[in-house]
């Protein structure tokens, strides 16, 4: 469903990542891994068109979307930083992407609806962000993201600015969405735990490279080096 195939990226003489190589199967939820600086938001930015790759290939569905603009790639993303429209209203902020590709209002506004009580804000349409908890305000990014039907999600490090409470509850209600939707999910980040209690399979990545992929249980059973061994607390 998503081919990645010898994905490269530098900034000057800076190469952020290289030989990068993947698949990904509809429905499925992977967790990019790696320690800060590996190059996982860049990764991610690529995938989502944000950041033009280097060299190699992009596919999704049988469509080389290699060169296709960010908004023509019918992904969604939410970033770790909550990045709302401050003067709209969470309606607003989830019905935007709509609005964009045309939508009527009445419609837009009524899909929007769906999905924020598939967020569980209902009752919160006509409030502000900044009138929202952090918690709250990533769940009005999801929406948002989810609102326009995106063929893959890209979560990088939605939960990271959330308390710990917060934190998995609303990482569980991100796997429920993320299977009644049968979303094709890759989500981003440094807490191993995290990604061996979400993910169908993990791509570790250390400095630029993706250095295992494997199901949790088998990349911490059995780590391809000593990296993976110690990120995945082996040694710790
Ligand atoms: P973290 O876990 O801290 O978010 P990350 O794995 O997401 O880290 P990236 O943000 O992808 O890492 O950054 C990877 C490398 O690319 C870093 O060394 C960073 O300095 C460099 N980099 C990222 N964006 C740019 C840019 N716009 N210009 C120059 N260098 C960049
Ligand atoms: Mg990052």
């Amino acid at each position: 469903y998503v081919k990645v195939s010898q994905l490269a990226k530098s900034f000057g003489d800076v190469t952020v990542f290289q030989d990068i190589n993947f698949e990904i199967e509809k429905g499925e939820f992977i967790t990019l891994l790696g320690p800060s600086g590996c190059g996982k938001s860049t990764l991610l930015r690529c995938l989502a068109g944000l950041n033009q790759v280097d060299d190699g290939e992009l596919w999704v569905d049988g469509e080389n979307i290699t060169d296709v603009s960010p908004q023509q790639r019918e992904i969604g993303m939410v970033f770790q930083s909550y990045a709302l429209f401050p003067n709209m209203t969470v309606e607003d902020n989830v019905a935007f992407g709509l609005k964009m590709k045309g939508m009527s209002k009445p419609e837009a506004r009524s899909e929007a609806k769906k999905m924020i009580d598939l967020v569980e804000l209902d009752g919160k349409e006509k409030f502000y962000p900044s009138e929202l908890s952090g918690g709250q305000r990533q769940r009005v990014a999801l929406a948002r993201a989810l609102v326009v039907k995106p063929r893959i999600l890209l979560l990088d490090e939605p939960l990271s600015a959330l308390d710990a409470k917060i934190r998995k509850s609303l990482r569980q209600q991100i796997l429920n969405i993320q299977q009644e939707l049968n979303l094709t999910t890759v989500f981003v980040t440094h807490d191993q735990e995290e990604a061996m209690l979400l993910s169908d399979r993990i791509f570790l990545m250390d400095q630029g490279s993706i250095v295992q992929q494997g199901k949790p249980e088998d990349i911490y059973t059995k780590p391809a080096n000593e990296f993976v061994a110690s990120f995945m607390g082996h040694y710790n």
